[in-house]
């Protein structure tokens, strides 16, 4: 209920010590834009979720980026340089294609089988 009130009013966003975050963001998301225009120190995105280099749709109104395939919000940014170091990529790491999404998604659902199976075995075992 009184979520709404501790919103940062942005009238008065200058004055307000407490929402100067906010300001930082917006000038940090500016920035981001602006240099991921160009090519030379180019922003990449990173889904923890799909572990991989993705495109990324950023939330309206929220300081916050989804994962266009999985629509996660376990998203990384940094530059192309930080994102790498930081997520042990390899330097030519490509980017995800939706069919590499598509790919994991069934690669994952055929574990989750096997390991169904393997659980359903056990039960069997241990009911006898
Ligand atoms: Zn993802």
């Amino acid at each position: 209920m009184t979520k709404k009130d501790k919103k940062p009013d942005p009238t008065n966003m200058d004055r307000d010590e407490g929402s100067s975050v906010v300001v930082e963001e917006r000038q940090h998301l500016k920035e981001l834009r602006e240099r991921s225009s160009k090519k030379d120190s180019c922003i990449q995105f990173y889904c923890k979720e799909c572990r991989g280099l993705t495109a990324v749709t950023k939330h309206p109104k929220k300081y916050v980026f989804k994962c266009n395939f999985c629509e996660a919000k376990q998203v990384a940014f940094g530059t192309e340089a930080s994102i790498h170091k930081f997520f042990h990529l390899k330097d030519d790491e490509p980017m995800l294609t939706e069919e590499d999404y598509k790919k994991r998604m069934i690669m994952e659902e055929e574990e989750m089988k096997r390991r169904d199976a393997r659980r359903k075995e056990r039960a069997a075992r241990t009911a006898k």
